[in-house]
């Protein structure tokens, strides 16, 4: 499987590298989705790392930091709605 072509446009890259720097150095950066803290996040989910979301949600503005739990959380509901709306005939 290919890697999505957004992920190595070296725009992309520029933001994420800066994005997660900042997002590290400061522990009271939340995330878009869930709006815990990487410590609060941990809680549940200790591996849990930052990730540099894009604007796939409706009302996203530009990038923001996410956990990568929840940023491949939207990914999956985003393939599964796709697939209801396929098996729907829609
Ligand atoms: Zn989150």
């Amino acid at each position: 499987m290919s890697r999505s072509t957004k992920h190595s446009d070296p725009h992309f890259k520029r933001i994420r590298n800066a994005m997660n720097r900042e997002s590290y150095a400061n522990p009271g950066t939340r995330c878009r989705r869930c709006g815990l803290t990487l410590a609060e996040r941990r809680m549940t989910k200790p591996n849990d790392i930052w990730s540099c979301g894009h604007p796939d949600a409706p009302g996203d503005r530009g990038y923001a930091p996410e956990h990568r739990s929840c940023n491949s959380q939207l990914a999956a509901q985003q393939t599964n709605d796709k697939r209801i709306g396929f098996n729907a005939g829609l």
